[in-house]
Formats: structure tokens, sequence, C-alpha cells
């Protein structure tokens, strides 16, 4: 079979939106240092097989991360097209906004810690002092009319704080999305979460007055829930979810070769259950077995194995 037979399921949205990660979660993560051509080739492919919301790079410090060096090379490769409001970047501080502002990105992320621990190793400040660098970053994106978009990481566990109390992670969201942020994203960047634990920090959210229109969901692999975890965030109202071509990007914090949910996999999933993406699968799988290939390792997608026989 080269798709699933399609048989509506209830509770889902008709349409979800698939906030494609590959070229800058998934390719920060890999081991392998992608050349700029390469990457430009990635993101004008998976704009073919469909994908409308693309996350292309990131302006943080190259010292920080070497893989995302090459942030103004890739850019300004792509042209008008690669900075539109549907094609955002990741941004720390104002000094890497400046830099995203000269090349005319519309569209911004920043990304924020739930959890001290990770704050200090990612970022080197604390959960508060993050908060202070990412204010007026946000402040003069929204001035300049840029759309934004706030990560939260470590949502659903902290591997050197363990278990991470739900209100802390909403403490967190609520003060990311008071700074005029327009989406949160929740991530599970150890893979750690399950389908209860979702559902019961979005009900906490939505309480604050973040309801899942404004909530996108970012999901890894590593203990195999990511695509549970998506289905039970779904059905709780969510419709943007986060995905990598190919499951690229290992897990850096457990030495696990699967990380970011694989867009593939999420696909078979949501077009088998009748949920329309406006992502062509078969054209993603090729996409995905070209950057296997370039990368020297196989996908870990377990739909882009099983379709090419990998
Ligand atoms: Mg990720």
């Amino acid at each position: 079979m080269r798709s699933p037979q399609v048989e509506a399921a209830g509770g889902l949205p008709r349409e979800v939106t698939v906030y494609e990660v590959g070229p800058r979660d998934g390719l920060q993560n890999e081991k392998t240092v992608v050349p700029a051509a390469t990457k430009v080739e990635f993101i004008r492919r998976l704009e073919a097989a469909g994908l409308g919301s693309i996350e292309t790079t990131s302006f943080v410090p190259a010292a920080w991360v070497p893989q995302m060096g090459d942030a103004e090379e890739v850019l300004g490769a792509l042209g008008p097209a690669g900075v539109g409001r549907r094609r955002p970047v990741l941004v720390p501080n104002l000094r890497g906004l400046d830099r995203a502002a000269a090349l005319g990105v519309q569209a911004i992320a920043v990304f924020g810690s739930a959890t001290e621990s990770f704050a200090q190793r990612n970022l080197n400040r604390t959960v508060a002092e993050s908060l202070d660098m990412f204010a007026p970053v946000v402040e003069r994106a929204r001035t300049e009319g840029m759309w934004v978009r706030a990560y939260v990481s470590m949502c659903f566990g902290d591997p050197w704080e363990g278990p991470v109390p739900i209100a802390q992670v909403a403490d967190v969201a609520e003060r990311m999305m008071d700074l005029g942020c327009d989406e949160l994203s929740l991530g599970d960047t150890i893979g750690v979460g399950t389908t209860g634990h979702v559902h019961a920090l979005l009900e906490t959210l939505g309480r604050r007055g973040i309801g899942p229109e404004r909530v996108a969901v970012h999901f890894h692999d590593t203990y195999g829930q990511a695509l549970a975890n998506t289905m039970a965030a779904l059905r709780d109202g969510v419709t943007v979810v986060d995905a990598a071509a190919g499951g690229l990007g290992g897990c850096p914090y457990a030495k696990s070769a699967t990380g970011n949910l694989a867009t593939e996999d999420l696909l078979w999933a949501l077009h088998g259950a009748g949920v329309r993406t406006g992502v062509d699968l078969e054209a993603l799988v090729a996409v995905s077995a070209w950057m296997a290939g370039q990368l020297g390792r196989p996908s870990p997608s377990r739909v882009v194995r099983a379709l090419t026989g990998a």
C-alpha cells in the first residue's frame, strides 16, 4: 500500500497545519553538518511536496549552534519566498532579530524553557532572565508586523529535574504569551509525555485563557509516544502540529536516534483518518529518502522505511 485506507475518525479537526521543523530543529540536531546549498534544495523540495509552514533556520550565534551558522546564506538563496509569514526563523535576542530583519524575515520564534536546568544549559540564563531577553525582541518584532511563535521546551519532563509540574509549565507559557506572541508551541523535548499528561496541560492552559486555537504541539518520539500524544492534542482542539520530514534530528538529551515526530508518520495517521493537510505523502517520502542519502543514514521514520523498503 502506498497510502492508508481512509476511514473518518471522530473528534478530530477536518484540517491540520503541519509546521515543518526539519530544516531547523531537524538539521540542527544531526551530527552531519549539511551545506547551505543542500538546505536550500531541501526547503524547496519540502515546499514542492505541499508543506505550507516551514521553519527555515536559526539566528543564534554560530558559536552556539554551528549547524545554523549559514542562516544568511540559506535565506539569501531562497529569496523573498523564503522569508514570508509562513517561513519563521528562530531568534534568541535583539542581535538575532537585527540579522533576521535585515533579510526581510516576517515571522520569528523565540524559545523558552519550562525548567531552570534547561534554561541554564540552553540559554545560559534563568527562566526569568530569558523572559527579560525575549521581551524587547517580541515587542520590536510586533512593532514591525512580524508573526511571533513562543516555544516552551521541557513541558513534559526534564532530563536533569525529572517531572515538571503542570503549573510551572503553564506559568512560563503564560508569561511568554503575555509578551505578545501569536502562537505557543509545547515541546516534549525528551519525548517522555503521555496522553493524559497532554490533556491535563492543555486543560490547564485553557483555564488560563490560552485556548487550543493558539497552541501547537511539538512531540519527540524517543519513547514511541509522539503520534499518540499528537492525536490526543488534536482531540482537544489543537490544529497545528510540529514535525520533521523523515524524523530528522536525533535526541541530544537521550542518546537515541529518534527525535522529532516524523512528518510522514503524522501524515499517514491524519490522511487515514480523513484529515486534510495539503501535503503529498508520496512526494515527501521521496524528499526524505533523498535527505537520508545526504546525511548518510537511514530515516528513522517508520513510514519512510515502509514505503522505500529501506
Ligand atoms: Mg524538536
